[in-house]
């Protein structure tokens, strides 16, 4: 190994840690080049660090000079360095543009700004060795990016939270990461539209809460002991809905393991079978949060 070409990535590497961006050693192959201190404990053990060693690829990623020259030493054959996306205080977003495989993703790309109506501001422009070109853009800590592919468009992959990308300087074995010719020196904000695209739609809200007259007492009577009034007075016919309804309110409010067996005897009065009235509740259990 060369070692003037690790010289090289460590240099690249503490000037970028130097702007505010986390970084660690690359191999040639573009994979964390510190080798796991859990490789013997297969099948993987889910460790990002909290083991207090390195060799955790983008976890041991880092802006502190001593640090990055630790990992570097314990990796002399990295030839290239990652840059941690989705990290304080820039939240990097990458955006790479391939050109393999007969994509033309930079323009899919240009044309989906230009339907959207998205300015892309002077940023940061990195010329892959492949051809593509990856664009960096920060975002901010209330949107986290998510990694993915094809989400935007047909050969665009978005690099964010938990995600790297290969910093300008860095060698692989298809060829080096150059800063494109007119490039900006540092990354510009994500415009909002464009973060919109990027960031999967907040989870369904949950079902509304059925109105009063549907015959569930309101919110205030939810209590342990409303609950258990309401099964009592069950009907045939609701007895089964109702156990169920004030199962599953018992377990939301965490009371569902004390008040199951005064729930399923209730129910049991109003001529539920033993076995159906368990069930019912052992079902809502399944379906709860405890
Ligand atoms: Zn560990």
């Amino acid at each position: 190994m060369d070692s003037s070409v690790h010289s090289h990535a460590l240099t690249a590497a503490l000037a970028a840690a130097r702007r505010g961006l986390p970084v660690f050693p690359l191999s040639r192959a573009k994979q964390p080049a510190v080798r796991s201190p859990h490789h013997a404990d297969w099948p993987r053990v889910p460790c990002r660090g909290e083991c207090g060693r390195i060799g955790h690829g983008v976890y041991d990623a880092t802006t502190d000079t001593d640090a990055i020259h630790t990992l570097f030493a314990a990796a002399p054959w990295a030839t290239g360095y990652g840059i941690a996306c989705g990290r304080p205080p820039h939240h990097l977003i990458g955006l790479d543009l391939d050109v393999k495989s007969g994509a033309d993703a930079p323009r899919v790309f240009e044309s989906l700004l230009v339907a959207r109506g998205i300015v892309l501001p002077p940023t940061v422009v990195i010329l892959t060795p492949g051809g593509g070109r990856h664009i960096w853009l920060t975002g901010h800590s209330e949107h986290t990016v998510p990694n993915s592919v094809g989400r935007l468009a047909p050969g665009v992959d978005i690099r964010g939270a938990g995600g790297y990308l290969a910093g300008p300087g860095s060698r692989t074995l298809h060829g080096t990461y150059r800063l494109a010719p007119r490039s900006a020196r540092a990354p510009a904000p994500a415009p909002r539209a464009l973060l919109r695209l990027l960031t999967p739609p907040p989870p369904e809200p949950p079902p509304p809460p059925p109105p009063p007259d549907a015959g569930h007492p309101p919110a205030a009577e939810r209590r342990p002991d409303a609950l258990i009034r309401f099964v009592a007075a069950s009907h045939p016919g609701e007895r089964n809905a109702r156990l169920f309804w004030a199962a599953c309110r018992a377990y939301e409010t965490g009371h569902g393991g004390e008040v199951a067996e005064a729930l399923i005897r209730a129910a049991m009065a109003t001529g539920l079978p033993q076995r159906e009235a368990t069930a019912t509740v052992a079902s809502a259990a399944r379906h709860m949060p405890r």
